[in-house]
């Protein structure tokens, strides 16, 4: 399939097309349908096969413009990948101006962080422990969140992220859509998988 073909918004085809995107990826051919169709997603591809854009296209295809309160979440292992999600969700949605993505990482002034969040942020990338100070200072709120992204999930589970991820879970709410990207299918993966995902579809590339 191509772009074209998917059930995606003319600003986000504009936007790709502009990144140089001409044929979706293997893992975005075979899981962007099935993230758009609500399905929970285990997808298990490594860095470098178009994973970022793979959820989100969808996130951004998902988040209602209208609505300034949190709508996904994407927790990533580290402080550089989270800027770098970002980025790639920013140049996605660059003609969604709508949307406003931030990204939340440890070893950053808080206070800025809480300052773009006060002023409506749908989409946060943040590595786990900040994400949690932001929940403990209420400046997170994660009621009316649609869709959690685990980015690297093994990554996370080998830094000992495994019981902040389960505490940011279980502050969501429980018919919100859970999507793991992972390089490994590690034992802690399943264990996360069998708790949090509904009849999760398992994509490999
Ligand atoms: P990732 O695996 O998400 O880290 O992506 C690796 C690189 O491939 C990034 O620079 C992406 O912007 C780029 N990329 C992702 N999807 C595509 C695509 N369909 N066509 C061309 N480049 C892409």
């Amino acid at each position: 399939i191509k772009f074209e073909d998917l059930q995606i918004n003319d600003d986000i085809k504009k936007a790709i097309a502009e990144m140089g995107f001409e044929e979706p990826s293997p893992i975005q051919v075979q899981s962007i349908p099935v993230i758009l169709s609500g399905k929970d997603v285990i997808g298990q591809a490594q860095t470098g096969t178009g994973k970022t854009a793979a959820f989100s296209i969808p996130i951004l295809e998902k988040v209602d413009q209208n609505d300034r309160s949190l709508q996904a979440v994407v927790l990533c292992p580290t402080r550089e990948l989270a800027i770098q999600v970002s980025s790639e969700i920013k140049k996605i949605g660059k003609y969604m101006p709508g949307v406003k993505t931030l990204p939340v990482y440890g070893g950053q002034p808080i206070d800025r962080q809480i300052k773009s969040l006060r002023s409506g942020v749908q989409v946060v990338i943040g590595t786990p422990g900040r994400v949690i100070d932001h929940i403990n200072r209420k400046t997170l709120k994660l009621d009316n969140v649609k869709m959690v992204i685990l980015d690297e999930a093994d990554e996370m589970l080998d830094m000992g992220f495994r019981e902040d991820i389960e505490m940011i879970l279980s502050k969501t709410p429980e018919d919100r859509q859970t999507t793991f990207f992972s390089a490994t299918m590690a034992r802690g993966i399943l264990d996360l998988t069998k708790k949090y995902q509904n009849d999760p579809q398992h994509i490999k590339v």
